[in-house]
């Protein structure tokens, strides 16, 4: 087969002239161009995957991205054609991706950070990188995964900031959300759903009615018990309020949860309390509450953690509470800043029992933006969820939900799998905003950065333990990895195409299935 090349219009674009001699096979090939053959004079046969036909002068043959095709000419003339190709990215995706099956939808979730103040190489190296190579990981190979998080934004934090800010706290999550947004996009971080929890009539009606179910369960009772005040202005305490120290591992800690050992408490119960609002100890009052005995979900919550496979630092911190005993945790709170509980006039949904529920909402939320029909309020079997989260948040994710689901959707099975990550250590000590002890997002990574810094955070990232990081380490490894092994190489490989192959990129040859399997892992990205 004799072919001149007539001429080349933009990239992937091509005419050609084509005779093949009587008795002669053209070599079958398939590639991801578009190609028609237009025939000329002459007669043959022409085979595709679909069979054989003949074909005469006067015939247009058209061939779909990776269909193999062949030319035979079985007459006793030459076969004359004219033969056209182009590029069409997504005809060939489409058709690349007919050979890989579907699969059930994987939900990876980074925690929605809270909008109190932009993320840091602590935060960045946890939950954000680890989800976004996971999903990125589980795309590549074919899987439909996806990344989603948000913003946090009824968090109490975001009030204490207002307040030091002399700001909103609408104003204060709206701003940082934006930042957070921002830094995310400069880590490269693919998010498929980002939800912001404020301002969403939609959210707020399906956080009122999960509320109004969860209230109607036989393990939530609304009850007046012991709670922590300030003793000069009366405030109620929680969370940011008030600090003093864990009554489980006596570490000093902030109300409902200790960032050591990752147990929750109920503010009243720490020692050596201290109130935000004043040098006075705090006093135990009381307060109505809607409270969740948890006692009575243990066995949803064993069961649970058992089927999802969950790491020994979680099974470990249940084994802690089972031996508490009784825990009531209250799931309303008096504050200003929230979704309203109805019932419990100027008390607020807590924040934690709210992305229980803000979790299944932003997977609805991608469902509009995919066109699928996932839903919120029927949360379905096939759905995997996967948590990237600090380990201080283990209680909330992997005990709390749990026992949450069970009781609001009662045909529901979450398959659930658990990823923790400890502190990453800056200089031998955890980061701190307040203290300026940080490394901030923005401040390090850039077009030219980004790829050095990830790479030296999926390294040194604390998956298992503690770890540290120090700009040293990190320029380190930009010498020694990023430009000794990696630039090297593709150096090489330059090079090597430059004298092997004219400086082109040789074709790929024939396309096999597994090359059109890689090509869509590839051309997804
Ligand atoms: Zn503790």
């Amino acid at each position: 087969i004799d072919m001149a090349t007539l001429g080349t219009g933009s990239t992937g674009t091509g005419f050609s002239f084509g005779k093949v001699g009587p008795g002669v096979t053209s070599e079958p090939h398939r590639h991801d161009e578009i190609e028609a053959f237009v025939v000329l004079s002459g007669a043959g046969k022409v085979r595709t995957d679909l069979g054989e036909i003949p074909v005469e002068a006067g015939d247009v043959v058209l061939f779909h991205p990776f269909e193999a095709h062949v030319l035979r000419n079985d007459g006793d003339e030459d076969l004359n054609f004219l033969d056209v190709y182009w590029r069409d990215g997504k005809a060939a995706l489409d058709a690349a991706a007919k050979v890989v099956a579907p699969r059930r939808p994987i939900f990876v979730f980074s925690t929605p950070p809270t909008p109190n103040g932009d993320l840091h190489l602590g935060h960045l190296s946890g939950p954000y990188l680890g989800a976004d190579v996971y999903t990125r990981f589980l795309r590549m190979k074919g899987v439909e995964a996806y990344h989603l998080t948000g913003s946090d934004d009824y968090q109490s934090y975001v009030a204490t900031r207002a307040d030091a800010d002399e700001s909103t706290p609408a104003k204060v999550a709206r701003h940082y959300a934006n930042e957070i947004r921002t830094t995310l996009a400069l880590l490269d971080c693919e998010v498929h759903s980002f939800l912001p929890t404020l301002g969403d009539d939609a959210y707020a009606e399906f956080q009122a009615a999960c509320f109004r179910s969860l209230l109607s369960s036989t393990a939530v009772d609304l009850r007046q018990s012991p709670a922590l005040f300030d003793a000069v202005t009366g405030d109620y305490l929680y969370e940011p309020d008030v600090s003093g120290l864990c009554p489980d591992c006596g570490g000093s800690t902030s109300g409902n949860i200790c960032e050591e050992c990752g147990s929750p408490n109920l503010c009243h119960d720490l020692r050596a309390a201290r109130s935000r609002h004043s040098a006075e100890a705090p006093v135990v009052g009381s307060v109505l509450r809607a409270e969740l005995a948890l006692e009575r979900c243990y066995d949803n919550i064993d069961r649970h953690l058992k089927a999802s496979g969950a790491p020994v630092r979680i099974m470990d911190l249940f084994a802690r509470l089972r031996q508490r005993g009784d825990f009531s945790v209250p799931v309303t709170h008096p504050s200003e800043w929230g979704l309203p509980a109805e019932g419990l006039p100027g008390q607020v949904i807590w924040v934690w029992p709210e992305m229980a529920f803000g979790f299944l909402y932003n997977i609805q939320a991608l469902a509009r933006l995919l066109g699928r029909d996932w839903n919120a309020a029927m949360p379905s079997n096939d759905w995997q969820i996967v948590h990237f989260f600090g380990f201080d948040n283990s209680f909330y994710h992997a005990l709390l939900y749990p026992a949450i689901y069970a009781e609001v959707f009662s045909h529901w099975t979450p398959r659930i799998r658990y990823h923790v990550n400890e502190f990453y250590l800056l200089d031998g000590q955890k980061f701190s905003t307040s203290r300026g002890h940080a490394v901030w997002g923005k401040e390090i990574l850039g077009p030219k950065t980004v790829d050095i810094v990830r790479l030296h955070l999926g390294l040194t990232r604390p998956e298992g333990e503690r770890t540290n990081f120090t700009l040293d380490a990190l320029r380190r490894t930009e010498k020694e990895i990023f430009q000794r092994i990696w630039l090297n190489w593709l150096d090489e490989l330059d090079q090597e195409i430059k004298q092997d192959f004219d400086g082109r990129v040789p074709d790929a040859g024939d396309w096999a299935p597994a090359d059109r399997d890689f090509f869509t892992r590839i051309e997804i990205h």
